[in-house]
């Protein structure tokens, strides 16, 4: 352990958003702080990029935001926003039964605010770039945590790329010690794995059975005389979705007018489709209307071809930490599904709320106890809600019940604002509080909902109860008073 009238050495296990963030939290605090980071320097244009396709967009939303205004780094935000794009709302496609072509847009939020669509990989290059600016900082890449012991506060780590050693044939091996170590590696984590020893964690692993392919819109060439935004091919603003039963085409801006869109499918229909990769434009047709106009045929059986069919996990552990020595935020903690675009949201957050805990209490130890009991109520909310908003983006969002919903909820947040009343979606994604208390309000206006419908389509029978009852009141009062 480090001694301890050194600085506080805290170490920090990935270098995606989540661990980035923790780092600068913990610089801002006067740390010694060290990230270690499995793969090289994302900024380094030879790296092969997370998932090994080309970008993934991400809507960023009030959480993230949130997190990293309150690391107090006000040029963090500038940049990333400078790089942004906002996004108001769903635009839904699809095709009349008359074979018309139509898009209709679904505002996110009556009040007009927005989600931001954001290159994961920009993202992360800029909270790299604030970590390079603080002298408390080591940022170490090809570094692979291979085991830890956190009762002796030490960890082991693979130099990626290193002379082999010759008696082994396998890459050197570093040891190093921390006082506190911040796992933000993942899904697939090996901090989580090698806490598992020392903690007794509950951990629960679900793949769905849907996988994911990337596909991409290009920029359209702006002709002379023509606006800047003619580089869009399909609206800027929105998140485009092509529902379907049992999949889903999705379509999220990048700033240079192309979009990184995303086949969500179960895995027998890529098995279909693998077994003939032609009838990828055919199926599309069929399923997307409109898309093979956006994305040329042969581009879209190539980037099927090419670009792998990654799985989706959904992971939830409890606690998330142990004694004074470990935590672990982000995907490590409760990789999610896509779905309320809240995975990296809420790993960001994780870290706002952690600090919290830390900054408030002198004893780590009780700092990351509290942390732990606090958070996973939250973490195990939002996995669920991120599932059930799989169902709501292939099919709910053309249900005239989900619109209704959604109309009644906004017109009583506008015309009666004292009722608090606000949509789920409005208060994940433009609000900061717990998610397990989003749950609790949305469930009890759902039951008001429900009692106020009830109530006024059985108006008539409740009145004619009550006129039933006035005329027997004489027979009651006879009744009551004769026993
Ligand atoms: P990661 O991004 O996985 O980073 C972990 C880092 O740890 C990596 O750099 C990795 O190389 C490193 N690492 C791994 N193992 C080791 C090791 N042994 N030693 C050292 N380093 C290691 N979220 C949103 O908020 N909005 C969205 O719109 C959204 N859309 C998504 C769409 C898709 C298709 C997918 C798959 C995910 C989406 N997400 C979204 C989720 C989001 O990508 C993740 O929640 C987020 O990236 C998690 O960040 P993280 O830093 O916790 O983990």
């Amino acid at each position: 352990m480090a001694q301890a009238n050194k600085r506080q050495k805290t170490v920090v296990i990935g270098a995606g958003p989540v661990g980035t963030l923790a780092a600068l939290y913990a610089a801002q605090r006067g740390h010694e702080v060290e990230i270690y980071e499995l793969r090289s320097d994302l900024r380094d244009p030879s790296t092969i990029p997370l998932n090994f396709t080309k970008s993934i967009n991400l809507a960023l939303s009030e959480r993230g935001i949130n997190a990293m205004r309150q690391s107090d780094r006000p040029d963090l935000l500038n940049r990333i926003f400078s790089e942004t794009i906002p996004v108001y709302g769903r635009m839904i496609h699809g095709k009349k039964d008359s074979g018309v072509l139509y898009q209709q847009s679904q505002a996110y939020d009556i009040h007009g605010r927005a989600i931001y669509a954001v290159d994961r990989g920009g993202l992360n290059a800029a909270l790299l770039d604030e970590l390079d600016t603080m002298p408390n900082v080591k940022v170490i890449f090809n570094h692979k945590l291979t085991g830890a012991d956190f009762k002796k506060h030490k960890a082991w780590f693979e130099v990626i790329g290193s002379t082999t050693t010759p008696n082994t044939g396998r890459n050197r091996e570093i040891e190093i010690d921390f006082d506190l170590m911040i796992g933000a590696d993942g899904a697939h984590s090996a901090a989580r794995y090698h806490m598992m020893k020392y903690s007794r964690m509950d951990y629960q692993q679900e793949y769905i059975d849907t996988l994911w392919c990337e596909f991409q819109i290009p920029a359209r060439t702006v002709l002379k005389g023509e606006k800047e935004d003619s580089k869009f091919s399909i609206s800027p603003n929105h998140l485009h979705i092509w529902p379907g039963k049992d999949f889903m085409f999705i379509a999220i801006p990048s700033s240079d007018g192309s979009f990184t869109c995303t086949l969500f499918m179960p895995s027998a229909n890529f098995d279909g489709l693998e077994a003939d990769p032609t009838q990828v434009p055919k199926f599309f047709d069929e399923n997307f209307p409109g898309v093979t106009t956006l994305i040329a045929p042969a581009n879209l059986i190539s980037s099927f071809n090419e670009n792998p069919h990654l799985p989706l996990i959904n992971i939830k552990c409890q606690p998330h930490h142990y004694t004074d020595s470990i935590v672990i935020v982000g995907d490590a903690a409760h990789a999610m599904v896509p779905f309320y675009g809240q995975g990296m949201n809420a790993g960001l957050e994780d870290i706002r709320i952690l600090f919290s805990f830390l900054d408030k209490h002198p004893s780590r130890r009780q700092a990351l106890d509290e942390y732990s009991e606090y958070r996973k109520a939250d973490a195990h909310v939002v996995n669920d809600l991120a599932l059930e908003n799989y169902v709501e983006m292939r099919a709910s969002v053309v249900s005239p019940l989900y619109a209704a919903r959604k109309w009644l909820e906004e017109t009583l947040s506008v015309h009666v604002p004292s009722l608090g009343w606000q949509t789920k979606y409005a208060r994940v994604s433009f609000g900061n509080e717990r998610y397990s208390e989003v749950i609790r309000k949305s469930e009890r206006q759902g039951k008001l909902i429900v009692i106020g419908l009830v109530g006024l389509l059985s108006s008539p029978f409740v009145l004619g109860a009550g006129v039933a009852l006035y005329r027997t009141r004489g027979f009651f009062r006879s009744k009551w008073l004769s026993t």
